[in-house]
């Protein structure tokens, strides 16, 4: 059954922010380190775990299940990729139909009746879609699924912005369940003083910046042979920065109910670090 001692780890952010990427990258880390984990992609666009299997196209959970119906087999939906790590995708319903949130759940409970959370598992990973902790994308903290939060954010104001909202949804969740956020990654879009924001925004929200993972070209080149970069270039600066926050996270031991800002203050922010000219505009 289920173990307590799986860290179950909820990784979230703005779309096209890098959620997919850095989480197959950090997971590669953690599998050289010899640790035991399992990816579950929740994202209906099926590509959170496309790097570890080396771009096998994997079935999703609520297609097999429409599919088959109720008689699945665990190898059916988890498939093992790189350094045998676990792969699932929950998939989602079809565009504007349903409630994405919904389907992650049913992926997750049948992932837990068909026993694919064994003890020997040392990570849980959940790559969720959204912008806003809202309704569905708040399903894998609100049914205490996963306990621990990372966000992934740049210096990009709009990054910030979706940061802010996340940990509002994490602050509600968290009162009530035990979930914890444990950081602010940040996947480097090369923005002027871009450790300095990031810092400080983490700071304000009660946590901290655990670690920044530099924008490199060869995540591209990695991507297009359809593996990690740890897998494609292991001797690589980049690889070595994956490995990094793989660290970092494992040694992580600051976790924290945040404290979102207004938007007042996050704009104070930003207007410090000179990512917003001026405030009135957005007040109209
Ligand atoms: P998300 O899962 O948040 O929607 P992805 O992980 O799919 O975002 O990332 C979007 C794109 O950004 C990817 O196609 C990837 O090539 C690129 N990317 C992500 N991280 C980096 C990085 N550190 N350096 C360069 N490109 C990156
Ligand atoms: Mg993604």
């Amino acid at each position: 059954m289920a173990s307590e001692k799986i860290r179950k780890i909820a990784i979230y952010g703005k779309g096209g922010i890098g959620k997919s990427t850095t989480t197959q990258n950090l997971t590669a880390g953690l599998a050289e380190l010899g640790r035991r984990v399992m990816v579950v992609g929740c994202d209906p666009k099926a590509d959170s775990t496309r790097l570890l299997l080396g771009g096998l196209a994997q079935k999703t959970t609520l297609d097999t299940l429409r599919d088959i119906g109720e008689h699945v087999e665990l190898t059916e939906i988890l498939k093992e990729g790189y350094k045998g790590i676990k792969c699932v995708e929950s998939g989602g319903p079809e565009p504007g139909v349903g409630c994405a949130g919904r389907g992650i759940i049913t992926a997750i409970g049948l992932l837990e009746r068909l026993g694919a959370y064994t003890d020997d598992l040392d990570y849980v990973f959940y790559d969720v879609l959204g912008d806003v902790v809202c309704g569905g994308f708040a399903m894998p903290i609100r049914e205490g699924k996963a306990k621990e939060i990372y966000i992934v954010a740049s210096g990009e104001m709009m990054a910030l912005y979706a940061a802010n909202n996340i940990s509002k949804g994490i602050q509600k969740f968290a009162t009530k369940g035990g979930v914890r956020l444990g950081g602010i990654i940040c996947n480097s879009r090369n923005v002027d003083r871009e450790r300095e924001v990031l810092t400080a925004f983490a700071r304000e929200l009660g946590t901290q910046l655990i670690y920044l993972v530099p924008r490199d070209n060869i995540v591209q080149h990695a991507e297009i042979k359809k593996k990690t970069v740890i897998d494609y270039k292991a001797d690589s600066n980049q690889a070595q920065e994956y490995r990094g926050l793989a660290r970092a996270i494992e040694e992580n031991t600051h976790f924290v109910v945040p404290r979102p800002m207004t938007q007042d203050r996050l704009e104070e922010i930003l207007l410090e670090f000179g990512l917003l000219d001026m405030v009135e505009p957005y007040k109209i």
